[in-house]
This record gives C-alpha cells, structure tokens and sequence, in this order.
C-alpha cells in the first residue's frame, strides 16, 4: 500500500476563523480529483468527548453512526465529503491522557516515568495513525483545535513536530490559517499578526508549508508576497480566503487558489483529474436562485448560540436548495412562548420545527408550539426532543391525560407517555451513556415518511434516553396519532405521523445529522416542500 500522507490544519491569531471549512474544503477537492480521504479533529480540551458539555460552550454536540458524541466539526466534514466519520475523526485531550493513564495503570509503561514528551506525543500521532488505517485512507487532514500560542495545543503542535520529521516533508504537511484584518482607517491590509503567529510555530519547531489568509476583502499581490517573504512560505504556497455569502461557496475558491494542487504537489501526489463538482456547482446553483421563499420557526432554549442548532440549519439549507426555496429560519426561544402569546408568536411561520434538548427549561413553549402546528394545520418536525413535546401536547390535549409528561420533565405523573428506556433505568454516569448512533427503523408502508424515504428500512442516528412508552400506543393511534416507524428489535417508536395533518411528523432520532449537500435529507426536503405547499394554499 502507499505510504499514507497527512496534511495539518492549524490556526492562529484568532479563534473560529474556519478550520473546519477550510480542511472539508480541501478535502473535498482533494475527494473530487479521486483521492480518498478523511478528515481528523483533535480537540484540546479535557473533557473525553463533548457529549457532557452544554452547547453554550462548542455549539451543538454531533453524533456519528457509531455512536460517538464528538465535536460540531465532523458534521462539515460530513455535510462536505458526503462520507461518514467515527470516534476515530475525534479526539480530545482528555481520551488521550485517558488512554495513557490506562495504560500507566496496567502497568505498560514498565515501571517508566510517563511524561506528555513522549508518552502523550505518541498517543497523539497514534490517534492520527489509526484514522487512516481504519478505512485505508491515502490522505489524512487532522484539523487542531485551538489557536498556535495556547498552553494546551503545545502537545499537539508537538506531535506535529514529530511527525513531519519522521515522515519527511513529503509526506506530511502544516496548512496554517490565519487572519488579516483590514485597517480602513489607514486603507490597508496588516499582515504582522500573521507573522506572529507563524513566529509562534516556529518557536514550537514546526514551519508552516502553507499559509491560508481570512480576509473581508481581496488581498494584493503584494500583501501575499510580503507574508510569504516574513513567514518563510513559498509565493504560491500564500492563498487568500476571502469572505464569502455560504461556507458551501469555499471549496470553489480554494480550487481558484489552487489550494489542492499546491497540497499535492507538496506532498509528491499525481494531480489525477480535474475537480468538475458538477452535483456541488448544481447546488450551488440552486441555493443561490430561489424561486420561493417561505418562513420557518425553529423553537428551541439555545437560540442565542445558533450554532447549537448547526445540523438543523444546515439540513435547512440543503432540503432549501432541493426545492429552490429560500427558508428564513427563525430561531425562536422556547421560554419566550406561554400559553398566553404563543398564537400571536407563531402564526406567521410557514412550519414549525421543535429541536432536540435536554431538561425543564422552556419545555412548555415547546409543548405550546406543537399544539400550535397541530391546530392550524401548520407543517411540523419534532426532532428528539420535539416529537416527544409533540407525543405530551397530543396526550394533554386530544386524549384528556391532564399531566401528560415526561418522566425527565415530571418523574410523578400519572400519564408517562414519555418514559425512561428500561435500559437506561440502572445508568447513573453521564458521558456516553445514552442510545447513542444508528439504530434501524421500520417505515409503515403507505405513510408520508414512507414516501419520502421511499424505502421501508432506514438507519438513523440517535442521541437520547427516554422515548415513547408503548403502554399508550393504541390510544394514540385510535385518536389520530399514529407510530410510523419502529425500531425492528426493541420495538420503540422512531417516528409519529398525523396522517390527517397536513404534514406532522415526529422523530426520535436526528435527521439532521446525516443531511449532506450531494444528499439533502428526505425528511427535511419533503418538510420543506409541505411549507411551500401550504403556503401558496393558504395565499
Ligand atoms: N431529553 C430527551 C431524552 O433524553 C431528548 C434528547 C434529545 O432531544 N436529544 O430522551
């Protein structure tokens, strides 16, 4: 077999300049020219895997087939190469150290001081190692989390180190991205952060081979030139990353930079064929000349950070381009909607999404906002959390069961139709203990999910503790609320439908974590184009 090749993803002065965009950008072109690859996270924190952390802190927490809780990063990668990752594609500080102090333990080390040079260093590069054996990738791009100069990325950038020494420059190669900020006051492009930050490398012993600039506008040849002179960087080895309106649009301008061709000829790799993006380019296409444009609320407690939502909003734009319709997703906060206001706060939306969650907070603006889809005939997805809303608002307020709940919301009440799985009864830790990854699920033949999948069997991802509780099954289905998908061994409930709603659907997984731009999700395209439906009837 080849020799495996790596390419580094670095940042430095400032943080969420786009690793994540840039590394799935590259990879897709690299993807594009026939190359297979994977893409890497390494995140310094200490935390094991970000399934324990409030999306207040990183955004959303994104789940993989194989059940991982990883960092919101993987789901670009996803979204990007239209391939799936695994625990593998993310690795936090806290695994690493985890991983040795095991070892140390059981007494691997053999009586050795353990030490973060070498012992962390190895398990770090063995990390990067295994994501390319596993599904014998040629490239790997390991994006590093944090930005050049942190205490806690110094390991990494280490192990970085390391490893292109070991490999040799041809096989192994740092992309540095950073910022260059326009000063309007003075007219001018400023490139010294740039160069303190790759100073900042160096200090760590590693040379850039690449320099990727964010910048809000155009940089001169000049501005290139004189980064790629300071900073040690071939001319052609400086490429701008200019804002642009969708993150979707970066891989076409990384290919106008040639990004991918200098990674490749860096790395001795043939160039193979041209990048045609045709599906992508299509998208493109698609995304930015709507023919319709409808409104659609997103009810959730974490609006304030949108990227707590990141994968519903990005299913958003891909079910969007699908049916050339532009969708204003308002986030809407849960706790903002009573019983008092919620009609005057919702009825203007074309359809109505309840997102996932965890806890008491603003579940009743939830319960409120499935009534209200319902009610007015308003299309409606429940994801996780919100089909569960939906199942309590129907039991309340269809079959009379007054304090219909959840039993994580209210352990008392005398209508569980949102019970713990029996399984999760004797579970008390919180990392990594849900059901968690792709389950498989019956589709009913004859429903509205079953045409939008058009198949009988799916596999969905799932994040979650509680679900539907069998014992009320007939009830529900006899008023009008019926399961529509099942999953084949357990028996649980993964989907409701109202078949006489004009399109209500629950779920208990998450779609919008296998929503790709070549592979829009079916559930969110055919939600989409219910709203428009509704919204040219309702006209
Ligand atoms: N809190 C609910 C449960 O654990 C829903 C979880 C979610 O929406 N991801 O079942």
């Amino acid at each position: 077999m080849a020799e495996v090749k790596y390419i580094f993803v670095t940042g430095g002065v400032a943080s969420s300049l786009g690793k994540g965009i840039i590394s799935s950008s590259l990879a897709k072109l690299l993807q594009a020219r026939g190359y297979s690859v994977t893409i890497q996270k390494l995140d310094p924190y200490i935390n094991v895997d970000p399934g324990t952390l409030n999306p207040y802190e990183h955004g959303e927490c994104y789940v993989t087939i194989d059940g991982a809780e990883t960092d919101l990063d993987l789901g670009h990668y996803e979204r990007f190469l239209n391939t799936p990752t695994t625990q593998a594609n993310n690795v936090t500080t806290g695994r690493i150290y985890k991983t040795v102090i095991e070892k140390e333990r059981h007494g691997d080390y053999l009586g050795k001081t353990v030490q973060v040079i070498p012992h962390i260093t190895d398990e770090i590069k063995r990390r990067v190692q295994l994501v390319a054996e596993k599904d014998k990738h040629e490239i790997v791009i390991t994006e590093i989390g944090g930005t050049v100069g942190d205490i806690e990325s110094l390991p990494y950038i280490e192990a970085v180190r390391q490893m292109k020494w070991e490999m040799g420059q041809n096989n192994c190669l740092v992309i540095h991205l950073t910022l260059v900020p326009f000063l309007s006051a003075s007219g001018e492009h400023k490139t010294k952060p740039t160069q303190h930050s790759v100073k900042a490398l160096l200090e760590a012993g590693v040379q850039p081979d690449i320099l990727v600039l964010r910048t809000e506008k155009e940089l001169s040849q000049d501005v290139k030139e004189k980064v790629a002179l300071f900073c040690n960087v071939e001319k052609n080895a400086v490429v701008q990353s200019v804002d642009v309106e969708t993150i979707y649009e970066v891989p076409i301008k990384m290919l106008e930079e040639k990004l991918d061709i200098t990674a490749l000829r860096k790395l001795n790799l043939g160039m193979r064929e041209e990048p045609a993006l045709v599906k992508w380019r299509d998208f493109l296409n698609r995304l930015k000349n709507p023919s319709k444009r409808i409104t659609v609320g997103l009810v959730g407690k974490y609006v304030e950070l949108p990227d707590a939502y990141k994968s519903i909003s990005e299913s958003f734009i891909h079910a969007g381009a699908e049916n050339q319709c532009e969708i204003n997703l308002e986030m809407i906060h849960s706790e903002d909607i009573t019983e008092a206001n919620y009609k005057a706060k919702l009825h203007h939306l074309d359809g109505i999404v309840v997102a996932p969650g965890f806890g008491n907070r603003g579940i009743e603006g939830k319960i409120d906002a499935a009534r209200f889809a319902r009610e007015n005939g308003i299309p409606f997805l429940g994801i996780c959390l919100g089909m569960q809303c939906a199942v309590i608002e129907f039991g309340r307020n269809v079959l009379g069961f007054e304090d219909a709940d959840s039993t994580e919301m209210n352990p008392g009440t005398t209508h569980p139709v949102i019970d713990l799985m029996d399984e999760q009864k004797s579970v008390t830790d919180k990392g990594g203990t849900m059901r968690l990854g792709g389950y498989r699920c019956i589709v009913k033949e004859g429903t509205r999910v079953s045409r939008a999948y058009g198949k009988s069997e799916v596999t969905e991802r799932h994040r979650h503790r509680y679900e539907f509780n069998n014992h009320y099954l007939n009830s529900y289905s006899d008023a009008g609320m019926v399961a529509t998908g099942i999953n084949p061994g357990s028996e649980l409930v993964e989907i409701i439908e109202i078949p006489a709603h004009p399109w209500f659907v629950g779920v208990q997984f998450h779609p919008e974590y296998s929503s790709t731009v070549v592979n829009p999700h079916p559930l969110f395209v055919e939600f989409v184009k219910a709203c428009c439906i509704e919204r040219s009837n309702n006209k």
